[in-house]
């Protein structure tokens, strides 16, 4: 890479409702982490919504909540690009291409679509939902990103965006590079009742805009050892949500490293170990609480941010589909029509 440009990241975010810990710790975290170091791309998916088809009205207020929580865990729109999907149109146009090149059967295979598609139960999944993975290969390909900073169930999806730029620059030219993926410190957080994914749609989140008293409220009500009945009963630290989130949270390693050790041998209560997580979490969300507070007060600074991102992210995308053009060769009008019969 010369010219001292720096490396692309593009990485998203569906406007389903508020952020929680689980984006924290499986993305954001990294975000906040590169954004000095990489030109970076954070997107709103809007287009992305298939499970919420009905309810625009939450789409366009997860908007503002999304680029809020942005803004509230200290990511800077001055350092990079905040992007609404549907308002970079190319996106609509290179998804078009490029679904041709996606077989049916990779979608099929991945195990993050598969457990997605289960979600719809009896309901017929909307077309949407099969071609949003290509959207989100777009979404990746339209900077050209190299690097794509997500949680772990996105992995199969980067996969598969990595084989289409494969089969794309193969076919035609070299126009994308293949993106690698990276899995934040905590891979995929689990939910307060113990399920396998914190999730906004599972009700098992501690949302990044919740107040001190609803994070103690939560963490109170969290999954612990079902097995332990009182607190002199010797406990269960491994796969227990309660210390996964004093892991993931608590940067006092030797408190957490206390209470593992009494929580096995019966010598701490719930309430101890629940209390001390309360504590850290509210320790890690003031700050953003705080910054949260001064961007609710002047909404038109968002405003610009998401207006300034999208129009420099549009002005690469035409690039990007100058390029696909080009390498199609489907810019039809742009030359004189061939040759037919006799002049
Ligand atoms: P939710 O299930 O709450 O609706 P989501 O996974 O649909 O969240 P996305 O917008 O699809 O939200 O994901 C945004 C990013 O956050 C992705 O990189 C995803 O991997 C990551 N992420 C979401 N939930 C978790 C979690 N519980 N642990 C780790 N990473 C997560
Ligand atoms: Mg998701």
């Amino acid at each position: 890479m010369g010219g001292g440009e720096r490396e692309r990241i593009l990485t998203g975010i569906r406007p389903t409702g508020p952020l929680h810990l689980g984006h924290y710790a499986g993305a954001l975290e990294n975000w906040l982490r590169l954004q000095r170091e990489y030109d970076c791309h954070f997107l709103i998916a809007d287009y992305q919504v298939s499970d919420y088809a009905d309810d625009f009205a939450r789409v366009r207020e997860s908007v503002w909540e999304v680029a809020l929580d942005w803004l509230a865990v200290g990511l800077d729109p001055e350092e990079s690009c905040f992007v609404i999907e549907s308002l970079v149109p190319e996106h609509a146009e290179l998804g078009a291409w490029l679904s041709w090149f996606l077989p049916l059967g990779m979608l099929q295979r991945n195990p993050t679509l598969k457990a997605e598609l289960a979600e719809f139960g009896k309901r017929s999944a909307p077309v949407a939902f099969f071609t949003y993975p290509v959207m989100q290969a777009v979404n990746i390909l339209m900077p050209r990103a190299h690097l794509v900073p997500v949680g772990e169930d996105q992995m199969p999806h980067i996969e598969m965006t990595r084989e289409l730029a494969r089969r794309f620059n193969r076919q035609f030219r070299e126009v994308f590079p293949e993106p690698r993926g990276l899995v934040g410190r905590v891979p995929r957080l689990v939910g307060l009742d113990g399920r396998a994914k914190m999730s906004k749609s599972l009700g098992n989140a501690i949302d990044l805009g919740d107040d001190a008293d609803t994070v103690a409220r939560k963490v109170r009500g969290m999954f612990t050892d079902p097995t332990r009945l009182r607190a002199t009963d010797p406990g269960h630290v491994e796969g227990n949500p309660v210390f996964l989130y004093h892991d993931a949270f608590n940067p006092d390693a030797d408190e957490v490293a206390d209470l593992k050790e009494r929580y096995a041998k019966g010598r701490v209560g719930d309430v101890e170990v629940k209390e001390k997580l309360t504590r850290a979490l509210n320790a890690l969300l003031d700050p953003m609480r705080e910054r949260r507070a001064h961007h609710e007060a002047h909404m038109d600074g968002v405003r610009d941010a998401l207006e300034a991102g999208t129009a420099r992210a549009r002005a690469r995308a035409r690039e990007t589909m100058a390029l696909v053009r080009e390498a199609l060769e489907v810019d039809y009008l742009a030359g004189p029509p061939p040759a037919r019969g006799r002049a």
